[in-house]
């Protein structure tokens, strides 16, 4: 299908959508209100009727895809379903139209959730006390690196200054601990895809702050020496930091506290039912232990003995606020909605239906693609096109890019990094066993044309509004402005 002109270019002179009776009252020239630099001299705006513009934004919303169409097997995304329900809890005009400067004595209800679902968090995490302020997971690292910096310095030890970091790492992880300040010194894999315990043992020592581990980590596996892992960091005199952003693998059925990590950061908008990739508002909740409780971010929501909430500032260790008032509170209202409505066994259900699904399509690939660590994996599970590479020169890209042509989202692509031709798949826990087999009846067909049509695959998407694009002329001569034709 060709794609129809956009908005600009419909239309024609003197069409409207609606005509108002003339103005009955003095009208003010634009002019006077604003300075005659301001004002434009002409401004060639389409002329449209009203059903030019409900069939323009209604064609463009069907061009768009999204989970509420189809399943998005994004790996480390978690883009599940989230309820509308709890959408419906966010737009609640009690919660919607608060003011952050209202008195604390008009917002109790708004306080309780903060306080409630930062109880809920930490009680998930195994640890003391928990912030919904950083807005971000990456905000929620930075944040945790930041209270690791000021427990060090409290104890008289500034030369704390490396954090130790699996190479197998979100970007994110590196990136934090760069911005606040840290050295970073990478800890490879071994050959299970897990990290290597004698080389963290090696790189342990008096310089080091913290370690960072995401488990279950980015191949999908659960790093089953945790135990000794945090134990060799902590006899070093080092904290134990839990990348928790994809929690979906362990709600409910083990805490992070009780592994031993000291603190970890959540990503609301992946595990507790804020929708994402949109670059809307999110929140990189943040547990600690009770030793790191002093550092947290200011305010903090206190519940009196008379059951009166309030902000409470006065914390002589705490690192400050990262936040303005305090942080994305709808985003943290939904993930309260979401807890409530799921109950502690309704999050243990979600653990292991996210673990059965990924499980199910790594079964369902195995014999198309080669698949490294082909054990039980957690919520997600990593497949590798270097088969399909030294076989007919077809690439991960070029599988991604073929499934668009199928009508699927496509996995993450060359993810984890020690992964070659990596392709990431999280299903999540909220796809039924038919839309799993969708998915992977469309890359057992797409590994057949690898083989018997690869140029099919490589040229794909060719059932797109836009084809294969020049990813490094997009990256270098990012143009995203609209210009009328021949200007
Ligand atoms: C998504 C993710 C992050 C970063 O979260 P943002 O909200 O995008 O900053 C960090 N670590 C892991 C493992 C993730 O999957």
């Amino acid at each position: 299908m060709a794609p129809e002109p956009l908005i600009f270019e419909q239309g024609s002179a003197g069409r409207r959508s609606a005509r108002l009776p003339e103005c009955d009252v003095p009208v003010r020239d634009a002019s006077e209100l604003l300075a005659g630099r301001r004002l434009r001299k002409r401004l060639d705006l389409p002329e449209v009727s009203e059903l030019d513009v409900v069939r323009h934004f209604t064609r463009l919303s069907h061009m768009n895809y999204s989970i509420d169409t189809g399943i998005y097997p994004l790996g480390s995304c978690t883009m599940k379903y989230n309820p509308k329900v709890n959408e419906l809890c966010a737009r609640l005009p009690g919660f919607a139209r608060l003011h952050p400067l209202q008195p604390e004595s008009t917002v109790q209800g708004a306080l309780q959730v903060l306080f409630e679902i930062q109880s809920m968090l930490a009680q998930v995490a195994g640890m003391a006390a928990a912030t919904v302020q950083p807005s971000a997971g990456a905000h929620g690292e930075l944040l945790s690196l930041m209270i690791v910096r000021e427990y060090h310095l409290s104890r008289g030890e500034p030369l704390r200054q490396v954090v130790l970091i699996p190479d197998s790492a979100h970007g994110t992880n590196p990136a934090s601990a760069a911005r606040c300040g840290f050295k970073v010194k990478a800890i490879p894999a071994d050959a299970r895809g897990l990290t290597d315990v004698a080389a963290l043992a090696r790189a342990a020592g008096p310089d080091t702050a913290a370690v960072m581990l995401t488990n279950p980590n980015t191949l999908g596996l659960f790093e089953s020496d945790i135990s000794q892992i945090c134990r060799i960091v902590h006899d070093a005199g080092g904290l134990v930091y839990c990348d928790g952003a994809n929690m979906n693998a362990l709600l409910g059925l083990t805490r992070p506290g009780d592994m031993g990590f000291d603190v970890m950061h959540f990503n609301l908008h992946k595990t507790f039912s804020t929708p994402h990739g949109g670059g809307g508002p999110g929140c990189g909740a943040i547990a600690v232990g009770a030793a790191l409780e002093p550092f947290l971010p200011v305010p903090v929501v206190t519940c009196g003995s008379d059951g009166a909430y309030s902000l409470c500032f006065d914390r002589p260790q705490s690192v400050g606020a990262v936040h303005s008032f305090y942080g994305a509170f709808l985003v943290a209202l939904r993930a309260y909605a979401y807890m409530l409505t799921l109950g502690p066994e309704g999050l243990r259900n979600v653990a292991e239906m996210a673990v059965l699904n990924a499980n199910y399509v790594r079964a369902r690939l195995r014999g198309l693609f080669d698949i490294p660590q082909d054990r039980a994996c957690m919520h997600e599970v990593v497949i590798s096109a270097t088969r399909q590479k030294n076989e007919n020169g077809v690439r991960a890209l070029d599988i991604s890019k073929r499934l668009m042509d199928y009508g699927i989202h496509p996995p993450t692509n060359y993810f984890p990094l020690i992964v070659p031709e990596a392709l990431m798949i999280e299903p999540t826990e909220t796809e039924s066993r038919e839309a799993l087999d969708v998915l992977c009846e469309a890359l057992a067909s797409i590994a057949r044309e690898c083989s018997e049509t690869p140029e099919v695959v490589k040229g794909a998407p060719h059932t797109t509004a836009v084809s294969r694009m020049d990813e490094t002329a997009a990256v270098r001569n990012l143009d995203v402005r609209w210009r009328p034709a021949g200007v």
